[in-house]
Parts: structure tokens; C-alpha cells; sequence
């Protein structure tokens, strides 16, 4: 064992042992910042074809007083490598129940509130069971609630994971396939999937106006997924050009710069005060 540890470590180059020696460091801070009080949800709007809201992406900030802001993509894999994704992804659930349902109030309406979920806590036992028990005591309405799985989900992990997300839509909660076509998922893969949703990844709406590879796959996409009764989501969506497009192509549903940033609370009542009027 010792040895094996030794022989890889030839292969180290520099930048990874700094890239290594900085997730040890998001790893120690991480593992106060719940207790510090140094996690937050902001929420980006989700905008239909006819300019209403559809709903809102929860997703996770962090300030460290050491490290300063650090990016999801930077934490939530160390979060996942060391499993503290399952206590990070409880906290995160626990408040954003309590504050959409707070927000909901505010603005006298209920909509979409879409939350991302790691196949590491989609792979622990007890998922469902607490995830519907926050659910209850809270009385959150399943049906508003969207998790979003990335597609990057292990093959071999299918057999058990579907199941799970049978479960899930039998509980009335909608499913939204994450960063669609950056995996490897094939359409039989997509067949067995109880998914409401598609979501195009940002990469493919950035090249859309430029490559004619990557318009094609688009369409095919928004094809596949109106055959299976799919609303299509865009992200990433940052110009008018690229919304109309898509419009044309038939997507449903909007997400990006171009409508809005990821908001907090405050300014997310204020965006959609201002939508309706
Ligand atoms: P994602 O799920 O693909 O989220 C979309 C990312 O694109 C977000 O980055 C969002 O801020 C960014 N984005 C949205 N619209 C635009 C745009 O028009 N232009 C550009 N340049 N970017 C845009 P963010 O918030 O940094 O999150 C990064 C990733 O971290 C997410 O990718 C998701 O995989 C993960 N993540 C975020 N929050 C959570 C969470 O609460 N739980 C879990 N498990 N993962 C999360
Ligand atoms: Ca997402
Ligand atoms: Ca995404
Ligand atoms: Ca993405």
C-alpha cells in the first residue's frame, strides 16, 4: 500500500500537488464553514418562451474569511471526494425550503425552485427518506420541487440509481437532466430515465451562432426531448440572438445572463415584482 502510494507519486506534476494542497485547505475550511455561518443559496431565473417566470436554480455561494468567495466548481468536488457533500447538501435543502417558501409569500406565487443534487448524495441510502422529511415538516409542495442530476452519471451506477429516481417521480418531484450533452449518456440511456426535463449545457448555447456542428446538435436535442414529452431548458443563455434561436428551434425554457444573474433573495423578489408588472 505504501509502496503504491510512493510509485504514483512520480506522476505528480506541480500543478497538481498545488491543485491537491489547495483542496486540502478548501477541505479544513469547509468543514467549519456550516457552523460560521458562511453558506448561502442565490437563486437564477428560469424564463418561458412567452417572458413568464418558470422558476429558479437554487445555487450554493461560499465566503471564507480566509479563502474568500470560492467557486462551487472548486468546493463541491472536494465536498464530494471527502463526503461532505451529505451534510453540505441537508444544510443547503433545510434552508432553501424555508426561504423559497418565505419568497412565495413575498411575491403572492408559487414557481419552479430547481435544485442541483451530486450522484453522491443521490447514491446514499438514505436520500429519499430525509430529503421527504424535510420536505414534510416544512410542508414544501413535492410538485414544485426540480432535481437536477447531471448526466454524468456512471453507467454501472443505473441499475441503482433508477429505482431511486423512479421513487422521486412517484413522490411527485420533477427530475431535470443536467449538462446535457457533455456526457456520454446514449439515447437508450435517455429512454429509461424518468426525466421532465432537459437541460442544453452553456457550452453548446455558446457556439450555436458560430458552429453549424453544434446548432445541428441542438436542434437534435430539443428533437430528442420533445419526442419524449421533455421541456427543454437553456443555459447560459447570455444574448438575445441566442434566446431567439433557440426560440425558434423550440425550446421552452430560458436560463442566463441575458435575463439575470444568480440573485439573492432580495433582489430575486424584486426581478420577479417586476416581471409582473
Ligand atoms: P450548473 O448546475 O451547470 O450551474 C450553472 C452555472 O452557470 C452556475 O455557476 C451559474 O452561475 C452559471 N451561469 C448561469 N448563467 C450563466 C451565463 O449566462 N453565463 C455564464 N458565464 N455563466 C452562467 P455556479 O453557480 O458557479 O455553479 C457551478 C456549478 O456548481 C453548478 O453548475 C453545479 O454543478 C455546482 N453547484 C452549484 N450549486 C450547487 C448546489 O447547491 N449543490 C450541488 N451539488 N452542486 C452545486
Ligand atoms: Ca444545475
Ligand atoms: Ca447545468
Ligand atoms: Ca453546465
Amino acid at each position: 500500500e505504501a509502496k503504491k502510494v510512493k510509485n504514483s507519486y512520480a506522476f505528480f506534476t506541480k500543478e497538481m500537488q498545488e491543485k491537491n494542497s489547495a483542496n486540502i485547505t478548501i477541505e479544513q475550511e469547509l468543514r467549519s464553514a456550516l457552523q460560521k455561518n458562511e453558506i448561502y443559496m442565490v437563486y437564477q431565473p428560469q424564463i418561458n418562451a412567452d417572458g413568464t417566470l418558470h422558476g429558479v436554480e437554487a445555487l450554493v455561494r461560499w465566503k471564507n474569511e480566509k479563502l474568500g468567495f470560492v467557486s462551487p466548481a472548486d468546493f463541491i468536488p472536494v465536498a464530494e471526494a471527502t463526503g461532505l457533500i451529505l451534510e453540505l447538501g441537508n444544510y443547503i435543502t433545510n434552508r432553501l425550503l424555508l426561504e423559497i417558501k418565505k419568497i412565495y409569500a413575498e411575491v403572492g406565487k408559487t414557481f419552479q425552485l430547481s435544485v442541483n443534487v451530486s450522484i453522491v448524495q443521490l447514491m446514499e441510502n438514505h436520500f429519499l427518506k430525509n430529503l421527504l422529511e424535510m420536505i414534510h415538516k416544512v410542508q414544501f409542495d413535492t410538485s414544485l420541487l426540480t432535481l437536477e442530476v447531471t448526466e454524468r452519471l456512471p453507467i454501472e451506477d443505473l441499475d441503482y440509481v433508477l429505482p431511486i429516481l423512479k421513487s422521486i417521480r412517484a413522490e411527485g418531484m420533477l427530475l431535470s437532466l443536467d449538462d446535457f450533452g457533455t456526457g456520454y449518456s446514449s439515447l437508450s440511456v435517455l429512454t429509461k430515465l424518468p426525466i421532465n426535463e432537459l437541460k442544453i449545457d452553456k457550452a453548446f448555447v455558446d457556439e450555436l451562432l458560430y458552429s453549424n456542428k453544434d446548432k445541428n446538435l441542438v436542434k437534435t436535442i430539443i428533437n430528442i426531448g420533445k419526442n419524449f414529452s421533455m421541456d427543454i431548458l437553456a443555459e447560459g443563455t447570455e444574448s438575445k440572438e441566442q434566446v431567439d434561436k433557440l426560440k425558434e428551434y423550440g425550446c421552452d425554457i430560458f436560463q442566463g445572463y441575458y435575463y439575470s444573474k444568480p440573485l439573492k433573495k432580495e433582489d430575486l423578489i424584486a426581478f420577479i415584482r417586476s416581471l409582473q408588472c
